[in-house]
């Protein structure tokens, strides 16, 4: 396993607003088929990290490599468009205007008209909402919605899934479940997951790996076990014990 290249590997990024380091030489390697969670405190810097991949946010230093390949540092830069990349946010929402087929469609480019239903109707089968294919956003719950922009960001066969706090606008009863469900899901596609998320409790259910985040550093990482029963500091502590 050592000698397989990552799916997703950053060396040193860092970025500062207003002369304070918000990412401060951050690395990570995360392998095909592989869940690392980006876990720590509110304003540690974990979404820029992940819109730093994404290509929305420029590092000031560091590199961000995809298969093997650079796709950017400080010179050279792959558009967001182009980095093969899916996206799931907590108010990353669907098009209302749009219907739920049409919705997972919209990132399907050079396509024809029946193959683009072909992988809508097997992706929304995977979801388990085949029967609302012709429906509409409003007409879903919560939970539906959530996965309707699961089966959307995964439409195009993206390298990397960056998730970032996607269960969080979501009814704590239902939580657990979508947690579980998107798991599996995720799991059959052949894509490296970075989920950004402030709770313990999501990253010791979803993670195969936990990094540690606080100031803009990570401070630890590991299995999710490891993480939790070896903390790293008191502060390491403090952040698992707090949160339940
Ligand atoms: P997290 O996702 O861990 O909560 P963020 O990456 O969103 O943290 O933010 C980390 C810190 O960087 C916060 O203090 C935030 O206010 C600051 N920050 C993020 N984006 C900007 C920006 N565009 N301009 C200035 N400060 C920012
Ligand atoms: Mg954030």
């Amino acid at each position: 396993m050592q000698d397989q290249t990552p799916r997703l590997e950053i060396k040193h990024l860092r970025r500062s607003f207003n002369g304070r380091a918000v990412v401060d030489d951050v690395s990570l390697r995360i392998m095909p088929g592989q869940v690392t969670c980006l876990l720590g405190p509110s304003g540690c810097g974990k979404s820029t990290t992940l819109r730093m991949i994404a290509g929305v946010e420029m590092q000031d230093s560091g590199e961000i490599w995809v298969d093997g390949r650079l796709i950017c540092d400080t010179v050279f830069r792959i558009p967001p468009e182009r980095r093969e990349i899916g996206l799931m946010f907590q108010d990353f929402a669907l098009f209302p205007h749009l219907s739920v087929a049409d919705n997972v469609a919209f990132g399907l480019k050079g396509m024809s008209r029946a193959d683009k239903r072909a992988r809508v109707t097997e992706l929304l089968e995977r979801v388990d909402l085949l029967r609302f294919i012709d429906g509409y956003p409003h007409q879903l719950s919560g939970g539906e919605q959530q996965r309707v922009a699961l089966a959307r960001a995964l439409a195009p066969r993206p390298r990397i899934m960056l998730m970032d706090e996607p269960f969080s606008g979501l009814d704590n009863r239902l939580r657990d479940g979508i947690r579980d469900e998107t798991l599996n899901i995720l799991k059959d596609e052949d894509t490296a997951v970075l989920l950004v998320t402030h709770e313990p409790d999501e990253a010791m259910r979803m993670a195969d790996e936990i990094a540690l985040m606080r100031d803009g550093k990570i401070v630890q990482q590991g299995a999710p076990y490891n993480v939790y029963t070896r903390p790293v500091d008191r502060a390491a502590v403090a952040f698992f014990s707090d949160a339940n």
